[in-house]
């Protein structure tokens, strides 16, 4: 079954830029789909507009089993967005605590995040001590600690070294095969989008329409 389904959306921002015009897309349960296209072709826009981030101008978000709630989605932004004055365990916590979980009923579900990313010795560390890298497992961490039922991705290796950036493609590819979680992958990167996916939607440089979408009932590149 899917997800979620964007039905023949469109997004006009105030200013008159029309950023998406009558894109229709399925994401299926367990599905690892990228976003691909060049830079302004509505990408982000419509990763956002799945995250209730961003309202439609025309058409739906469809959701079968119902509106998400609080942590059913999970968004890791091309800045890792920290707050600095906290340390790894407080920033992972943060979405927990928004839930009200307090600190030490947390401790297990964030110490399972930071293991899956590779950081489980950093939870007193603050993000001025991590690298680029590091501070970009440290979001993953805290997009997955409340299990989201979809994780989206805005480009978050975009700003990151090539070998980092490969580091962490191959680490989150693992983690996916690993979990089956459903992903949505924002990226202008071929590379990424063929290494990583299961489905690529090419979205073509005039606003939003999607050009092509590849590997529909394809089986995973690597499974
Ligand atoms: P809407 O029409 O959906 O209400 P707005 O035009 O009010 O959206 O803009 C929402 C936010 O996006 C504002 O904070 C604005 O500064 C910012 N913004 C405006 N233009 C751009 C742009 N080209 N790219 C990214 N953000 C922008
Ligand atoms: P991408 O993620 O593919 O780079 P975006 O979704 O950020 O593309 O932007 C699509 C188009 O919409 C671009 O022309 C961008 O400048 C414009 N845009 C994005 N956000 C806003 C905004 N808030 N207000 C006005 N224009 C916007």
């Amino acid at each position: 079954g899917n997800v979620v389904s964007l039905r023949h959306v469109s997004k006009r921002f105030s200013n008159g830029t029309l950023a998406l015009q009558d894109m229709s897309l399925d994401i299926g349960k367990g599905d690892f789909v990228s976003l691909l296209g060049p830079s302004g072709c509505g990408k982000s826009t419509a990763l956002r507009i799945i995250a209730g981030l961003g309202d439609t101008t025309e058409g739906q978000v469809h959701w079968p089993d119902g509106k998400p709630e609080r942590g059913d989605i999970g968004f890791v932004f091309q800045e890792p967005t920290l707050m600095p004055w906290a340390n790894v365990f407080e920033n992972v916590w943060l979405p927990r605590r928004l839930d009200g979980a307090s600190k030490s009923t947390v401790r297990d579900e964030v110490s399972e995040a930071l293991e899956m990313v590779g950081l489980g010795g950093f939870a007193a560390a603050y993000p001025r001590e991590l690298s680029g890298g590091m501070k970009m497992r440290v979001s993953i961490a805290r997009a997955l600690v409340t299990k989201p039922k979809i994780l989206l991705m805005d480009e978050p290796f975009a700003a990151l070294d090539e070998i980092t950036r490969f580091k962490l493609n191959d680490d989150l590819l693992h983690l996916w095969e690993a979990h089956h979680w459903t992903v949505v992958f924002v990226t202008h990167s071929v590379f990424e989008s063929v290494y990583l996916s299961n489905r690529i939607v090419v979205m073509a440089a005039r606003p939003g329409r999607v050009a092509q979408q590849l590997g529909n009932d394809a089986p995973h590149p690597r499974g």
